[in-house]
């Protein structure tokens, strides 16, 4: 099986990024979401960034027409049909991904392979609600994109073998380092990640410590290139405490209780750079604390 069009599902901050670095690598790749407008903006995004990518030089300006000219926008899910992989990266709920594997795999040929990029949503059960278990995958890309090298590989208890190799194949020819988990909540990355930004909230809504203060404290102290609560904004905050939700209600153990401060600023509409405000607020012309 030889992978030459990928179809992405969802154009949001993860779709717009893995279909760019698959426009790169060679690929055609139709981009659908439920929104046409996501997919217009993430397809400007995509053009911005490759424009940056070449005014840095670390691409010549026919790489990116030639990337621009593989990326179509998909108008309706029944577009992906001819798609040899189809990655989904939609909003992390199981009922909204399900639905999409449900939508997409009445159209996919019987051989064409399905991922996930989800954060933490069991592999092996996403892929028992889809016709075609040993031919899903979990590919959990970083954020952002074109710049993460990782890819963590998530196998489900039915991924055939085949399927593995081809998955591990394609992360490497985006130029990306593969890592392996087990399917367990949030994998690996996630599982050690999330729960810290978790504490950081607490930190916060405990009144240990101002928004800037922990920022620059795990900056300054731990060497961590963003603050805790400037990568939450970064992640999503709806994300972060969709997260926390797996892994509580899949470990069931109470360390990963979510912070009722996170759930208060999803409840808000607050979620982080994407909305314009999270526990900064990006409106202004720099990020100002809002707490
Ligand atoms: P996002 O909110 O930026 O984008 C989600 C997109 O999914 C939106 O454009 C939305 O319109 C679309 N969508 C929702 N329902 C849909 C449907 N039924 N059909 C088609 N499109 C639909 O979210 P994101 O940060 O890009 O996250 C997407 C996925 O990637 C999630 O599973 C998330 O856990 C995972 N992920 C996120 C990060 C991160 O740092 N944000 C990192 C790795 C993985």
């Amino acid at each position: 099986m030889t992978i030459k069009t990928v179809g992405i599902i969802g154009a949001g901050q993860m779709g717009a990024g893995i279909a760019q670095v698959c426009a790169q690598g060679g690929y055609d790749v139709l981009l659908y979401d439920a929104s046409a407008d996501a997919v217009k903006a993430a397809l400007a995004r995509t053009e911005k960034g490759l424009n940056r990518l070449v005014e840095k030089e670390a691409i010549t300006s026919a790489q990116a027409t030639d990337a621009l000219s593989k990326l179509m926008p998909a108008g309706a899910i029944s577009d992906l049909k001819d798609c040899d992989l189809v990655i989904e990266a939609a909003t992390e709920r199981e009922e909204v991904k399900n639905a999409i594997f449900k939508a997409v795999c009445e159209h996919l040929k019987p051989e064409a392979l399905l991922a996930s990029n989800t954060s933490s949503i069991s592999i092996t059960r996403l892929a028992a609600a889809t016709d075609r278990p040993g031919k899903f995958i979990g590919l959990h890309f970083m954020n952002p994109v074109p710049i993460m090298k990782l890819v963590e590989i998530i196998r489900g208890i039915a991924t055939d073998a085949g399927t593995y190799e081809i998955a591990v194949e394609f992360a490497k020819s985006l130029g990306k380092i593969t890592a392996n988990s087990e399917d367990f909540p949030a994998f690996i990355v996630n599982r050690v990640l999330i729960p810290m930004i978790n504490e950081s909230i607490y930190t916060l809504y405990e009144g240990v410590g101002t928004v800037e203060a922990i920022d620059t404290a795990l900056k300054l102290g731990a060497n961590h290139p963003m603050g805790p609560l400037e990568l939450a904004d970064f992640i999503g905050l709806d994300t972060v405490l969709a997260v926390m939700n797996v892994l509580y209600d899949g470990l069931a153990d109470s360390k990963y209780r979510p912070c009722p401060l996170l759930t208060k600023y999803v409840e808000a509409g607050w979620l982080g750079r994407k909305t314009g405000r999270g526990f900064y607020d990006y409106r202004g012309e720099k990020p100002v604390p809002t707490r």
